[in-house]
């Protein structure tokens, strides 16, 4: 296992739109375990596959939430082939995202609350579930990436030019 260079905004790599995975193999297993690693190490919660410059439709989630409140961390790794969300709920929830490809930066995004999905998991195994609470708004942040969207693209350009001008600054600052 290796962990993989994240790439950055404004790479045009993130804007790129990922083409379906045709066939679940033994590479793109490693893959997936690289980009757990990756996601693990970052830390982060979730990883499109395009942020590790792969444009295939595939992405890795992992809440890592306590068991209880206050408890340890619990890994749950999960994996999305080729996702698609076949139903929203008309209830929107707000959340303060982040991205691994916009780092240290948080805004608030309105998302449907509820999602039914289906994608191939890491077998290639068809599944088909409602999700709810932080794991749906997740998905969709990753889901976004397969057409090459950010989260800062759901925000007013004010917002998103500050968010631009403070990473910009951060970067400045850290070379
Ligand atoms: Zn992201």
């Amino acid at each position: 296992m290796a962990v993989l260079p994240i790439l950055e905004t404004p790479d045009p790599l993130l804007r790129r739109i990922s083409s379906p995975v045709e066939e679940v193999t033994p590479e793109l297993q490693t893959l997936i375990d690289d980009m757990f690693e990756t996601m693990y190490a970052a830390p982060g919660i979730g990883l499109a596959a395009i942020q590790v410059g792969v444009p295939k439709r595939l992405l890795v989630i992992d809440l890592q939430e306590p068991e209880e409140e206050g408890g340890e961390p619990v890994r749950r790794p999960l994996v999305f082939i080729n996702p698609e969300i076949v139903e929203t709920s008309d209830h929107l929830q707000v959340y303060n995202e982040g991205c691994l490809s916009v780092p240290e930066m948080y805004a608030e995004v309105e998302r449907p609350d509820r999602i039914r999905a289906r994608w191939l998991d890491r077998d290639g195994s068809s599944r088909e579930e409602e999700l709810d609470g932080l794991l749906a708004i997740c998905l969709q942040h990753e889901m976004d990436h397969l057409e090459g969207i950010l989260f800062i693209d759901h925000l007013s350009r004010l917002k998103r030019d500050m968010i631009l001008k403070k990473l910009a600054k951060a970067r400045k600052l850290a070379a």
